[in-house]
């Protein structure tokens, strides 16, 4: 089999987003690394981020928000990683300045902090208003001055005793093998694989299939985010509406004025699973909107959803809403330094399981995650000596892609244990045969659908998963 290119690189990261560049920017002066992303760059969901970034950094300690954290995930974190990713955030915004960030500030220049849903307190640093990925990623990969391979899919990680020693893939359509002393997932979520989902159409789970390929272990897959907000156009979605809308004094209502979280103590600004929920079963009747009405400057604060609603010639003070897939709290599994359970392999950012999320991210925790452990992965990271290039071992494709609509079906707001249990047995029937860029992306999405079944499978019976439970892919 001829290689169109074969690489070498001290430090291997699968992404471009913000888990990536962290990693990126802190890696010790002379360690080499190459990134790679499937579409451009900018193709990340840390670009699409709005409310902002949480952090402590206004209070007297890091306690508030480590409980707040803990409390929307329903008590199922590891509190040693609540308090570290916590503490550490308290460092974030100014670490992120000196980096060339800039945080939007009231007229005085105090920071403008916001609130969302589960936080007791403001403390969402945001940039632009509701543009903050958008501006953090610009200024971040402008400081960022390692080489980025663009559209360039890996499909396979590569090992040698025991170890990952690099990965495989496609640049276009030419195959690709980069050798590495170390490879770092930063592959994001699971969205793209689910229709109405925030998430960008490339974030399609890969990290999960390439990690459990060689044997990784994961956790927590059944526990998906339903985002309560994305704007409905017309019968469809049409993108996230930032939480931080709820927390400068949006709330929902019914078409007849009735505001659909009276029941509940925190009302609109809930952990957002409950929120979900509550939106979830109104709408099995009737129609839910989104009232910004009591929105302070609205076009100013909100410049994305303003804009977005007058493209669309939707009125933005009044505007329907429904549930979207957002974001998946499991991942691979790490520790504190990023290692997963398998030599060589790295993983951070939404990708990975730490715990600091249990079974509900506490909103505008993510960028933070991502900051703090690429930070923490690149300042730990031990390389092992320089090895010969591995050969590439032969690759199996699959026969037909995921049917989006299916598992948006299954993997719900409510699951349903027959549903998903016959989506699992569909999927678990699919045979690998073909070889090629397009085969081997689909077999990669299978495998992480057949692990998000399998995780939800489980939630159901109140376990966790690891993915030596799961039976193995059918080959031919
Ligand atoms: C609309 C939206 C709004 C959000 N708002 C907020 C917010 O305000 N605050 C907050 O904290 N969080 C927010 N989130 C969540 C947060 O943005 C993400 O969880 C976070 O940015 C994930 O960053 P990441 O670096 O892990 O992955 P991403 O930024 O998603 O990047 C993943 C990268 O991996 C690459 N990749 C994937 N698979 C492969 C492969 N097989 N080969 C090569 N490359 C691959 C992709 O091309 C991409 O470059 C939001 C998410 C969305 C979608």
């Amino acid at each position: 089999m001829s290689l169109h290119k074969r690489l070498k690189t001290d430090v291997l990261i699968i992404g471009t987003g913000l888990a990536a560049i962290s990693v990126a920017l802190h890696l010790p002066n002379g360690m080499q690394a190459l990134l790679v992303t499937k579409g451009t760059q900018r193709q990340t969901n840390s670009m699409r981020a709005q409310g902002g970034i949480a952090s402590a950094q206004l209070e007297k300690n890091h306690e508030a928000h480590s409980a707040d954290t803990i409390r929307a995930a329903k008590n199922r974190t590891n509190p040693s990683t609540v308090d570290f990713v916590t503490r550490e955030g308290r460092t974030v915004i100014s670490e992120l300045e000196a980096f060339g960030v800039k945080f939007d500030r009231k007229k005085q220049g105090d920071y403008a902090v916001g609130r969302e849903g589960a936080h007791g307190i403001p403390r969402i640093f945001h940039s632009g208003g509701d543009r903050t990925g958008r501006q953090m990623m610009e200024q971040l990969l402008k400081k960022m001055n390692h080489p980025v391979l663009e559209q360039t899919v890996i499909t396979r990680l590569l090992t040698a005793d025991g170890r990952v020693v690099g990965a495989a893939g496609y640049e276009g359509d030419e195959r690709i093998e980069i050798s590495a002393r170390a490879v770092v997932l930063a592959s994001g979520g699971i969205g793209g694989l689910l229709l109405t989902s925030t998430n960008d159409d490339m974030i399609t789970g890969d990290g999960l299939a390439l990690a459990a390929d060689v044997g990784a272990e994961l956790s927590d897959l059944g526990y998906i985010q339903h985002h309560p907000t994305i704007l409905v156009h017309q019968g469809k979605s049409a993108g996230l509406i930032t939480e931080a809308l709820r927390g400068a004094g949006a709330y929902l209502m019914t078409r007849d004025g009735r505001r659909v979280m009276d029941h509940h103590p925190e009302g609109d600004l809930a952990a957002r699973d409950e929120v979900a929920a509550a939106i979830t079963a109104i709408r099995k009747q009737e129609s839910v909107y989104l009232n910004t009405t009591p929105v302070a400057q609205l076009a100013e604060r909100f410049p994305t959803f303003v804009q977005k609603c007058e493209k669309l010639n939707i009125n933005p003070g009044l505007v329907e809403v429904t549930t979207g897939v957002h974001f998946l709290m499991g991942g691979i599994k790490t520790n504190l330094a990023g290692q997963t359970s398998v030599a060589g392999l790295y993983a951070v950012g939404e990708t990975a399981s730490i715990g600091l999320h249990g079974t509900n991210r506490l909103a505008s925790n993510s960028l933070l995650e991502c900051f703090v452990m690429g930070k923490a992965l690149a300042r730990q990271l031990q390389l092992p000596p320089r090895r010969a290039l591995p050969t590439l071992r032969p690759i199996f494709g699959c026969e037909d892609g995921v049917s989006k609509q299916q598992l948006s079906e299954v993997l719900a707001v409510e699951l349903q244990e027959d549903r998903l249990q016959a989506a699992l047995e569909q999927l678990t029937n699919k045979s690998f045969r073909q070889t090629g860029r397009r085969a081997e992306q689909h077999r990669l999405q299978i495998t992480t659908a057949r692990l998000l079944l399998e995780g939800a499978l489980h939630r159901l019976k109140g376990e966790q998963l690891t993915n030596e439970q799961m039976a193995p892919a059918a080959t031919t």
